[in-house]
């Protein structure tokens, strides 16, 4: 594995970055996942743009332009003669002193590791998964927006340590106002009467690139597609149910809180997604 790192290339082993780097010390720092299949990048300049608008949000200078990043994620997989995987664009505060002061960070880190993904088995897809609301709830806008991708997921990782707590794989977060956000990695997606449904990313959801995707599909199908505010009770009565994700893909749900969905089967319109996603990637 040949992981790039500000401009070189290292081997796992030797692949480090400084204890004093901000991204280690205070999650100071916005990163990407993103997807190769058959040797190209999904919707690489999509994720650039979102990697930089994020930066921007922070304050964090990259020291390189979108076209030079763009270049670099290419030649990273090209290096490691990637067909298919799964690419991790860091890019940290830098080091800096053990102060939280961002000031005291000379330089932007870029890390970009290329990767397998496998989040989810085959049988899943077909037979879908269960949900659970967690109690930890999606940190507001007004503290830290969740359109920012940023290194700070711990709040996600308490709502997924609930989920698997509670033997589902993945949780729905509510906003502190109560209404469904997304789970603690992707976004989720209701079906209503042949319409899809999902909540607006100013409810507290990150825009997702692979839900952007899934609803430009949807739109070709003919099927109506809206962001919304969406709620635990539009959940228990939605006709089907499923989540988006670059690692995910498009995953049916099966039951929320312990409430079935539609015939408990992963229905119709998810199905025929899941498929049209998939048949896109590969194109
Ligand atoms: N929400 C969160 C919190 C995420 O971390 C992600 C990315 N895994 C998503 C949604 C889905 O976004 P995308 O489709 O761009 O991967």
């Amino acid at each position: 594995m040949k992981i790039y790192i500000d401009g070189k290339y290292y081997g796992e082993d030797d692949a480090k970055i400084s204890v004093l780097d901000h991204g280690l010390l205070y999650g100071d720092g916005v990163f990407e996942g993103i997807r190769v299949y058959n040797s190209r990048v999904f919707r690489l300049s999509e994720h650039v743009d979102r990697l930089y608008t994020s930066a921007k949000a922070i304050a964090l200078t990259i020291p390189m332009n979108e076209k030079e990043m763009e270049e670099a994620v290419a030649a990273t997989v090209r290096a490691n003669n990637t067909q298919d995987g799964y690419i991790r664009l860091i890019v940290t505060r830098g080091r800096g002193s053990l102060g939280l002061d961002p000031g005291s960070c000379d330089r932007a880190t870029v890390i970009i590791i290329v990767g397998d993904i496998q989040l989810y088995p085959e049988e899943y897809y077909k037979a879908g998964i269960k949900l659970v609301t967690a109690s930890t709830r999606r940190v507001p806008p007004e503290c830290l927006d969740p359109r920012i991708k940023s290194l700070n997921y711990l709040n996600n990782i308490l709502a997924k340590m609930e989920a698997r707590a509670a033997g589902a794989l993945e949780a729905v977060m509510l906003n502190t106002q109560g209404f469904v956000t997304e789970c603690t990695a992707d976004n989720i997606f209701i079906v209503k009467g042949g319409r899809l449904l999902t909540p607006h990313p100013a409810q507290g959801a990150l825009h997702g690139i692979t839900m952007r995707t899934v609803s430009e599909i949807a739109k070709k199908r003919g099927l109506e597609c809206a962001e919304s505010a969406v709620t635990q009770y539009d959940l228990y009565a939605a006709d089907e149910c499923f989540i988006t994700g670059t690692g995910a893909e498009v995953m049916p749900v099966i039951s929320v809180d312990g409430r079935i969905v539609g015939d408990g089967k992963p229905g119709p319109i998810t199905l025929q997604l899941t498929e049209d996603y998939r048949k896109l990637v590969a194109a």
